[in-house]
């Protein structure tokens, strides 16, 4: 019987805020942010490919090389609407004296008839029809009297003019897109063009997200004294998607070892990635440390960075990696920020595993603890310069969920910097939605 879960309200024996705003500076068993991304990378594998369908396996990496069965365009077509002509006819036809030929026939698009054209005649033909055996170049309808008859031609055509050549995009056999190609509305046009209906390609990790905490209850429930609402674990499966994952709440599993290490279990089967938040701090009731720990596969590890100091990372079962965040919400992102979404894109295969930065002007001064990378919420205004600045949106408290909403990046203060000086230039993250 674990005795934690017979009295969850006992206070903690310091507040949780104090865990994360203490100077670490003479703290030297941290880990910086960088050593610490490097460890969850090295931790980070492959996911096997998989084939989708094309609408499905859009904003993914594609995992063959795709070579076209037949070339592009697969026939000969006219580029305008106009008149298939042998070009030899019109050499010489001027506004002032047209060239006159007989037109023998209409071509239109998807035309099956490719009835041959002789000499002296012409063929009224529709962008994209089929140009007819013997003609060899297009005169737009603009160049001639529209003639349905007999039409007049106002200058000479260039033999090829306004034909796309079959093969001219993409030759039979030849490489349409490689393996790690990504997939966006391009790229799947030429998919459908060469008969593509589904691709072998990096699929989203699966993530599964619990949040930990006995104070927590389920949206719909009215809080009652000492009880929290669970927001992390619907803002984490927000992040997960749109750093490109599939995302499943599982929701909320109260502080209790054997409760937490069945749920962890019966998901396992489905995970890529599993995500906890809370319960990884010093606490006398942070179970998912102390659980976790006990199995030797999951490392708990502090590193200097503010939020977001306790981290937990490792596997369970076959090699699923797991993440256990701290609980506070700002932490929680922060830490999905700096180690989950890396490890995502790095299982859907892409090159940039971080987020570009900017810099900015700051509007504000504030202090910063020496040693430790800090990450402060921040409004980031377009400068009708083209330049950014930016102000803060809140303060340093790791439960401020308001500005957090208002927010729309993070500034990054440096391990070595104690403040930041008003008008300086600092590094932003813009947390730019991808729009998946
Ligand atoms: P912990 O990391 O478990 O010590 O939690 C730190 C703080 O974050 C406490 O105030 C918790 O109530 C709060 N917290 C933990 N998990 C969640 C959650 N899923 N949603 C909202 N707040 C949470
Ligand atoms: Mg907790």
């Amino acid at each position: 019987m674990n005795p934690t879960s017979e009295d969850p309200g006992r206070p903690r024996p310091w507040p949780a805020e104090s865990k994360e705003t203490s100077s670490v500076a003479d703290d030297d068993r941290l880990r910086t942010v960088d050593e610490h991304l490097a460890s969850v990378l090295d931790g980070i594998g492959s996911i096997d490919p998989i084939e989708l369908t094309l609408l499905d396996a859009q904003g993914l990496l594609l995992a063959e090389d795709i070579r076209a069965d037949f070339p592009l365009p697969s026939f000969d077509n006219s580029a305008m609407d106009g008149y298939a002509v042998r070009a030899t006819d019109t050499r010489d036809a001027s506004g002032d004296d047209p060239v006159r030929l007989q037109v023998v026939g209409d071509v239109a698009a998807g035309a099956k008839l490719r009835s041959g054209m002789g000499p002296g005649l012409a063929m009224r033909i529709m962008t994209g029809a089929p140009i007819p055996a013997g003609a060899d170049a297009v005169i737009p309808l603009e160049d001639t009297d529209r003639g349905v008859a007999r039409v007049a031609i106002n200058r000479p055509a260039r033999s090829g003019e306004c034909v796309r050549r079959s093969g001219e995009d993409l030759a039979a056999g030849a490489g349409a897109l490689g393996a790690g190609a990504a997939l966006g509305p391009q790229q799947l046009a030429l998919l459908a063009a060469i008969g593509r209906d589904r691709v072998v390609v990096r699929p989203r990790p699966r993530v599964i997200i619990l949040s930990t905490g006995s104070e927590l209850v389920e949206i719909g429930h009215t809080p009652s004294f000492g009880e929290v609402i669970d927001s992390n674990s619907y803002m984490i499966a927000a992040a997960a998607k749109d750093a490109g994952a599939d995302a499943w709440r599982i929701g909320i599993v109260p502080d209790d070892h054997a409760r937490l290490l069945d749920t962890l279990e019966s998901q396992l089967l489905r995970a890529d990635v599993l995500i906890t938040t809370g319960g990884v701090s010093m606490g006398a009731f942070d179970v998912v440390k102390e659980a976790l720990s006990e199995l030797g596969t999951v490392e708990f590890t502090r590193v200097a960075m503010q939020p977001g100091k306790p981290q937990g990372f490792g596997h369970l079962g076959d090699k699923v990696p797991i993440f256990c965040l701290p609980g506070n919400p700002v932490s929680s992102l922060v830490s999905f920020e700096a180690f989950v979404r890396p490890a995502i894109r790095k299982m859907l295969g892409k090159r940039s595993l971080q987020r570009a930065t900017v810099q900015a002007v700051a509007l504000e001064g504030a202090p910063s603890p020496r040693g430790v990378r800090q990450y402060r919420r921040g409004i980031l205004h377009r400068e009708a310069t083209g330049g950014y600045s930016v102000s803060f949106s809140g303060g340093a408290g790791s439960h401020l969920l308001a500005a957090l909403a208002l927010s729309n990046c993070l500034v990054v203060i440096a391990e070595e910097d104690t403040e930041v000086i008003a008008g300086s230039e600092v590094t932003v993250i813009p947390l730019l939605l991808s729009n998946r």
